[in-house]
């Protein structure tokens, strides 16, 4: 055998077989092959990992970078070394809150001209589909967007309108025909009509806003997609799955062999309703964090398959836009940003619910590549790309938002004890993180 470039060691290497000892030949980039432990192949360079773990990069389908037109929010330069300190090596952008929003083709080459060589890790871009944009889906398939993301409520932006039934339909025919997924937030405007709080109550109570986003919401969302599923056979993505009783329909889905795939993210996973407090703005996202029961039942779903995979959907904006001060729910950006802290946050979770590393491999790289169309990523085996984290699962650390990476210091893990140490992070067998180094930029390259 040819010397490789690089040869990376551990006693616990997490790959589709288990979890066992093993070394990974690295050759531009590329996983050449995997032996033993004691067998590590000849090679330019060696790292012996010792008894940290190595891990499949983690694969994040679910980033709102913003960039260009809201860099102020978030831009590939930021997300990106927030990414490789948290182990992420590929991203999938959101065609939502750039300007322009990546609903055509000149849009989508603005945004890869934004991120060109600007990069810490991949990335790739999800297309959006919006009301009248029917004709560009195949264009933007062409140009490489990797499946198309649509809303079903009010986004939070005006230029990224939401759908209704019937370009919802014409839109789930054409990406069908591409052969794409459709990713789709799943809340519907009616019950959250019906549940609008009555004039004059508190905005800083969260009660307040969990009720005025009901698990009705999200159900009857679910259920128009699986229906015009059923009817055009595009392949659906539910994003961000808040609520249990959506559990079941995934399940029946699944069972009726519909081509239906589902997520969850960190924070429905981690907080509960009971313990955020009125006016903690840094929680708002859309669904909301619901009870401590529903988050059991979501970790249920996980574990027996109604939940295909963990994003983060990292949706920052800045500080004045959280509303921080005033705690006003209802005016309050939605989302959580939480990139870098994403695997962390899951493994900590993970881990105290009896689940082990090969589920979060499978969970946070395999499956996410594969809602990707992504072959080379997601898993570390022979022939896929060298992208290698350095993880010590048993590790702990305080969660400092003056230390993230990302564009500004918000989170609603602040101060807490998470397990899980990312060392470091190789992206394509280049070492793009090591802990307490800034780490190399640029380096990304877009996965189309
Ligand atoms: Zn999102």
């Amino acid at each position: 055998m040819a010397r490789a470039d690089l040869v990376i060691r551990s006693r616990r290497v997490v790959t589709q077989q288990g979890i066992a000892p093993a070394a990974l030949a690295i050759s531009g980039g590329v996983i050449t092959a995997i032996r033993d432990y004691d067998a590590a192949p000849d090679a330019l360079r060696h790292l012996d990992a010792g008894d940290a773990v190595l891990l499949p990069g983690v694969v994040d389908t679910h980033v709102h970078v913003n960039e260009p037109g809201r860099t102020e929010w978030e831009g590939f330069e930021t997300v990106t070394r927030a990414a490789a300190a948290g182990g992420v090596t590929t991203i999938v952008d959101m065609p939502l809150n750039s300007l322009p929003v990546t609903t055509t083709v000149a849009a989508l080459e603005l945004k890869a001209r934004a991120a060109a060589g600007r990069a810490a890790v991949d990335y790739g871009f999800w297309g959006g589909v919006v009301p009248g944009n029917g004709a560009e889906l195949a264009p933007l398939a062409r140009a490489g967007a990797l499946g198309f993301k649509c809303f079903l409520v009010p986004s939070g932006i005006d230029e990224f309108p939401a759908v209704g039934e019937g370009d919802l339909r014409s839109a789930m025919t054409r990406i069908a025909a591409l052969e794409l997924p459709l990713l789709v937030h799943a809340e519907l405007p009616g019950p959250i009509a019906r549940a609008a709080p009555v004039p004059g109550s508190d905005p800083r109570r969260y009660a307040g806003y969990l009720a005025s986003r009901p698990p009705a919401a999200e159900l009857e969302a679910v259920d128009l997609v699986l229906r015009l599923c059923r009817e055009t056979g595009c392949r659906v993505h539910i994003v961000h799955v808040s609520a249990a009783s959506t559990l079941e329909r995934l399940r029946a889905a699944r069972r009726a062999g519909l081509p239906v795939t589902a997520e969850t993210c960190p924070h429905y996973l981690t907080f509960a309703s009971e313990e955020i407090l009125d006016g903690a703005t840094a929680w708002k996202c859309a669904p909301p964090i619901r009870e401590r029961e529903v988050r059991e039942r979501l970790w249920q779903g996980l574990a027996d398959g109604a939940l295909d995979l963990v994003a983060s959907d990292h949706s920052p904006a800045p500080p004045a836009l959280k509303c921080l001060e005033t705690g006003d729910f209802v005016r309050a950006w939605g989302g959580v940003a939480s990139l870098e802290l994403a695997l962390s946050a899951t493994w900590t979770g993970a881990r105290a619910r009896g689940h082990d590393l090969r589920d979060i491999a499978r969970w946070l790289a395999e499956r996410p590549a594969r809602l990707a169309g992504l072959a080379a990523k997601g898993r570390l085996a022979p022939g896929g790309d060298a992208d290698v984290v350095v993880f010590d699962p048993d590790a702990q650390f305080t969660a400092d938002p003056a230390r993230l990476r990302q564009r500004h210091p918000i989170t609603p893990y602040a101060g807490m004890t998470l397990a899980g140490v990312v060392r470091r992070t190789f992206v394509r067998g280049t070492c793009v993180y090591e802990e307490g180094e800034r780490g190399t930029q640029g380096i990304g390259r877009r996965v189309r």
